[in-house]
């Protein structure tokens, strides 16, 4: 539970929005475009802005070969939707949720975005739509105002000090030492876990993309931050498609459309009343999970 893009996938998921600029990266870079398997097709071309409207069509899937995890996947998120999707661990809530910024390739069947295959857009560009908040959060040494800018390196000091704002993150700011100048990491200022997670949510209010992907945190965080990140978060999701994997209760009640997979499977989908009333599976974990 938990670990939503293995490491390599986490530096593939943010690197669009910084490549120029922080050296360390470059390494990075390098080592992603030795992956054979997923690379811009020829022809792949670069989008603009796109609205968020999320077609899975008959997508097949496994890790092996062998092991087919989603077998003809359908499903459509309509822009600015918000989709949680609950179920047993295993049952491939983080798969389906990880084809979409393309760090595994589809098997079978298309992934679309406002009606354009993501394989015929450059994965640049793909990726710049989408933004994730998952509870490991990638931090670099540096300063806060780096770290935040790393959505989006040519911001001023106002766009990042009102993406702090809205993350809920300016008044960790002005505590510190330095505020936005602040050194972070093994040699400064330790954050924690909760102040991480807002970091990242202000990275992504910087980088704007119509798309939201959320792993929900399972690990308690105390009651005062949590709110704080709840409503930063529910702020972040307004307007853009978001894909939650689901774990708090509070958040698969106020989604729009509920997705229960089971085994690779949509095995029910809803909103909260509806599927109670259904008396199914969602009623059943939602009993064992939230009891
Ligand atoms: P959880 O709630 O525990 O995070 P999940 O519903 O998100 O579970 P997935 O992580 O999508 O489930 O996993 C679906 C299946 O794919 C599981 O059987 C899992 O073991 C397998 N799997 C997931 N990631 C990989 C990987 N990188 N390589 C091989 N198998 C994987």
């Amino acid at each position: 539970v938990g670990v939503f893009f293995r490491p390599i996938e986490k530096i593939n998921s943010v690197i669009e929005t910084y490549p120029k600029g922080i050296a360390g990266f470059k390494r990075y870079m390098t080592f992603l475009d030795t992956r054979p398997d997923i690379a811009d097709r020829p022809g792949a071309r670069d989008v603009g802005k796109l609205k968020g409207d999320i077609q899975y069509k008959n997508v097949e899937f496994g890790y092996a070969a062998e092991r087919n995890i989603l077998k003809g996947l359908d499903l459509t998120i309509r822009a600015g939707e918000t989709i949680a999707f609950v179920g047993p661990s295993g049952a491939g809530k983080t798969t389906i949720c990880s084809l979409l910024p393309r760090f595994y390739e589809v098997d079978g069947g298309a992934i679309t975005i406002d009606g354009i295959d993501i394989r015929d857009m450059t994965l640049r560009s793909l990726r710049s739509q989408i933004g994730i908040v998952q509870q490991d959060v990638f931090l670099f040494a540096g300063t806060i105002r780096e770290n935040i800018a790393y959505g989006r390196l040519e911001a001023t000091e106002g766009e990042i000090l009102e993406a702090a704002r809205r993350a809920r993150l300016d008044e960790v700011i002005a505590s510190l030492p330095a505020g936005l100048d602040t050194i972070i990491g093994e040699r400064g200022v330790k954050l924690s876990g909760g102040q991480k997670q807002r970091l990242a949510i202000a990275r992504i209010f910087l980088k704007n993309p119509p798309i939201l992907i959320l792993d929900e945190a399972t690990s308690a965080l105390d009651t005062e931050t949590e709110r704080a990140i709840q409503q930063a978060l529910a702020e972040l999701s307004k307007g853009r498609t978001t894909l939650v994997i689901a774990h708090r209760l509070a958040t698969i009640v106020n989604a729009d459309r509920i997705a229960v997979i089971d085994r690779g499977v949509i095995v029910e989908q809803g909103d909260h009343k509806e599927l109670l009333a259904t008396n199914g599976i969602y009623k059943r974990l939602s009993e064992a999970q939230f009891a």
